[in-house]
Formats: structure tokens, C-alpha cells, sequence
């Protein structure tokens, strides 16, 4: 279990690995290849309950991670004050946007030693700084994943940890806002500002033990996240942080598209 996405793959497809290896990219598309492959050839192997449609190279990396090697993936265990500033942000989100899907969701850590979950993760993520919400998944659709040094870095910064949290699980209560729902509808903006917005608005509000006026947060958002400054700078000038984050949320909702 401790092998790399390749030898996992020898190991499950025998030499059909190595046909499907001299002629997939030679890039993160790889793993991508390899998990679809092995999918197909031992779908006991990942525990799968729904169409391959439905999966990701990472649902299958976590899938399988969680069958075979247990004890390297496990619930975030959160501070008695972290669980209560998260308890507290998600109440005053709720609050903000109305969206009642805001339910508790599972954090999940893995070890670095998992390394078909490990190289999957920073193949599917190359760009993301956080974690991983398995939005429009039918079995993970509350599950959110985490490198474990990921956590540590975040802990480094106070607050900087629960506002991560409260990014994924962003994402997390806008897909369930559309039961059934496959994907995004059009650009992916709208979902990725509101998830921004909302971490970067939890951060201060810890940070500063308030929630920040809109002044602040202009200013927090112009030095450090370009989509949601554009998004505060565009939107009525009535409109306070918890009108913004409203607006920004029902935005994300409206991007996603509905079963079909
Ligand atoms: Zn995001």
C-alpha cells in the first residue's frame, strides 16, 4: 500500500499496466489514467457503490487508501477553540446566506506515507494551496481531504486553519444546495470567489475577534486574493461583509448545475 500509483498499478493490472503506461502522458494525467484503469479491471478493490462516471482519480486514490491502509487516513482532530471557532464561523455563515445544508462535515488527514493517495493528491492539485471538498461525489459529497503537512502549516498561522476549513466546506454546503447535482455550470469563478471570500472573511474575523468591516477586507483582499477583490470592488457600495459573503454564496449556488 505504501507503493507509488505505478507499482500499485502493476500490482493490479499486471502487464496490462505497462501497455497502458508506454502510451499514457508522460504527466500528472498519468495517475489520472492508471486509477480510471485499475477502476475498470477491480472495482472491489475500491469499495465502488456508484458509476465510474461519478469517481475521480482522487475518490479512487481516497477510496482505496481508506480500504487497504486505514490507520494513513483519519478525521482531522480539531482544538477544543478550533472546534469552537468553526462552530462559530458556520453560524454566522448560515446566518448570512440562509443556506440550511451547512451540516457538520468530515475533515479527513492522510500521511505522506500513503503515497498513491499522496502523488494523486498533488497531481489533482497542483494549484491548490488547501484541501480537496469531494463536491458532486454521491458517497463523499461531505468529505473534505487534507495533506497531514498541510495542516501543520495552517496551525502555524492562528486562525489560519478553521478559515481553510470553512473554504471546503463552502464548497461543501453550495453543492449539497443542489441535490443531485453533477458539476458547475459555465466558469468555475463564481464557486472558487465565494469559497475564497468566505476563507479569507473567517480568517480576519479570528484574527481581529470580529467580523471585519468592508474596508478591511477590501484592503486585506487587494494584497492577498485578486478574484474575490474584483468581486468586492464590483458589488454595491450598501452592501456589508456578511451581504457580500450572501451574494457571493447565492452565486456559487446558481453556478451549479442541476442533475440531469
Ligand atoms: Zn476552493
Amino acid at each position: 500500500m505504501l507503493e507509488s500509483v505505478v507499482s500499485l498499478a502493476r500490482q493490479q493490472l499486471g502487464a496490462d499496466a505497462d501497455k497502458l503506461i508506454a502510451v499514457a502522458p508522460r504527466d500528472a494525467r498519468l495517475a489520472t489514467w492508471l486509477w480510471d484503469a485499475m477502476a475498470l479491471a477491480r472495482p472491489e478493490a475500491f469499495g465502488l457503490t456508484v458509476s465510474l462516471r461519478d469517481t475521480t482519480p482522487l475518490s479512487l486514490a481516497l477510496r482505496y487508501a481508506q480500504l487497504a491502509a486505514p490507520t494513513l487516513v483519519a478525521p482531522l482532530v480539531l482544538t477544543v477553540p478550533e472546534r469552537a471557532a468553526l462552530a462559530e464561523l458556520r453560524a454566522l455563515v448560515v446566518a448570512w446566506t440562509g443556506l440550511n445544508t451547512w451540516t457538520p462535515f468530515e475533515h479527513l488527514v492522510f500521511d505522506p506515507r500513503c503515497l498513491p493517495l499522496a502523488e494523486t493528491f498533488a497531481a489533482a492539485c497542483t494549484r491548490s494551496g488547501g484541501g480537496v471538498a469531494f463536491t458532486f461525489h454521491p458517497t463523499l459529497d461531505r468529505v473534505a481531504l487534507y495533506p497531514q503537512r498541510f495542516i501543520a502549516g495552517f496551525r502555524r498561522q492562528h486562525g489560519l486553519l478553521v478559515a481553510v476549513l470553512m473554504h471546503e466546506e463552502t464548497h461543501l454546503a453550495a453543492a449539497l444546495a443542489v441535490p443531485g447535482a453533477r458539476g458547475l455550470r459555465g466558469s468555475a469563478h463564481p464557486w472558487e470567489n465565494a469559497a475564497q471570500l468566505v476563507q479569507h472573511v473567517s480568517y480576519l474575523t479570528l484574527r481581529n475577534g470580529h467580523v471585519p468591516p468592508r474596508s478591511t477586507l477590501a484592503a486585506y483582499l487587494d494584497r492577498f486574493s485578486p478574484r474575490p477583490a474584483r468581486f468586492v470592488a464590483a458589488a454595491p457600495r450598501a452592501l456589508s461583509v456578511p451581504g457580500l459573503v450572501a451574494r457571493a454564496v447565492s452565486a456559487a449556488v446558481a453556478a451549479i448545475a442541476p442533475a440531469d
